[in-house]
């Protein structure tokens, strides 16, 4: 829902202040369309159902995964492609994967988001509308930054977006934004960023080889991409989750975790994800499971606190990396 467009149609139509406040309580608690909103009055109801779409984005396709991962795949009113994803896990955890950008102007090699073409920053209430697609299947608790795009390129809409979501259910605390390194956006976050988590898509610890994998390590050097992390962990007292992507024979050896765990100091700043790669066009292989255990191994023998992320979704490629909205294209 457009929530600016809502506050200007309720004052076009001489509406209480309130009234904007009562549309949004309904449609964060999951209702599905203004007619379930019994507060307001009938002709309102009606007024509103006429005048203003429900959603900022129309739903174009819908996949679920055998795991219980289901990935929505948007237009916005331009014909922008959007997609986003809903894991469910058996604890009760419900994660939404947002996307921030429709497409992503960076080119990460290994990334099918990075390999379509780039449309524009979406704005706050299309994320909101990412999220309460599936607010409306059932309840959620968690939501990451990891979907199209690249957060901190749209910081402004990113953050207005995170400020209404707790009333959905998901809590700062529970909310993850990350990035490839923008660093601007993350002395932004470290200065006025609510309480969320940072993750960073560090990927190889050479810089040579991060800057093959990551065209933008050109413009934003490791050092100081670390450096920038180590401000947020000291102003904040956060750990920064750093992601790696296992790549087969790229960047899976011993001693590239080793020269990992010497980046990451002090420990207790950063803590280690590491990622199964996710099949798309791009020419890797993922690492085999056992060269994953052994480089998590290698980083643990080195004081750095690692996981390995549970994969999820890729039977409908909704897992990380391969959001391409490719059935819009
Ligand atoms: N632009 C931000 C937000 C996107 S997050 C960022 O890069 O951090 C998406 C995550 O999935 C990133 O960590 C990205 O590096 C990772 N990823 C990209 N392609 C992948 C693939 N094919 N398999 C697994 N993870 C991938």
């Amino acid at each position: 829902m457009d929530l600016k467009l809502l506050e200007n149609t309720l004052a076009g139509r001489g509406e209480p202040r309130f009234r904007a406040g009562q549309v949004w309580e309904w449609t964060a608690r999951g209702a599905g369309s203004y007619e379930e909103m019994t507060n307001l009055p009938a002709a309102l109801r009606e007024g509103l159902a006429g005048e203003l779409p429900f959603s900022t984005l129309s739903l174009v396709d819908e996949a679920l995964a055998r795991d219980g991962t289901e990935k929505a795949l948007f237009e916005t009113h331009d014909g922008r492609p959007v997609e986003a994803v809903l894991m469910r896990y058996r604890d009760g955890r419900r994660s939404l994967c947002l996307s921030s950008q429709s497409g992503c102007p960076l080119t990460c090699t290994f990334c099918a988001t990075g390999q379509m073409k780039f449309g524009r920053n979406l704005t706050a209430s299309e994320i909101l509308d990412q999220a309460l697609h599936f607010r409306r299947k059932e309840e959620v608790n968690h939501a990451v930054f990891m979907g199209m795009g690249e957060p901190l390129m749209n910081l402004d809409n990113v953050l207005a977006a995170c400020e209404r979501l707790p009333d959905l259910g998901i809590t700062p605390r529970r909310t993850a934004i990350s990035t490839v390194g923008w660093i601007p956006g993350i002395k932004r976050m470290t200065q006025e960023g609510p309480p969320v988590r940072l993750a960073l898509s560090l990927h190889a610890a050479d810089e040579t080889l991060r800057s093959q994998l990551m065209p933008v390590n050109e413009r934003y050097p490791l050092p100081d991409v670390l450096e920038a992390c180590l401000r947020w962990w000291e102003a904040r007292r956060q750990p920064v989750f750093v992601e790696y992507l296992m790549l087969d024979g790229v960047n899976d050896r011993y001693e590239q975790a080793v020269k990992l765990a010497e980046l990451l100091e002090p420990r207790e700043a950063f803590k280690v994800n590491l990622i199964p790669y996710n099949p798309t066009d791009a020419a890797y292989d993922g690492s085999t499971r056992g060269a994953i255990d052994a480089f998590r191994a290698a980083l643990e023998e080195h004081g750095v606190r690692a996981t390995v992320r549970l994969t999820r979704g890729r039977d409908i490629d909704a897992a990380c990396g391969q959001l391409a909205a490719r059935n819009a294209t």
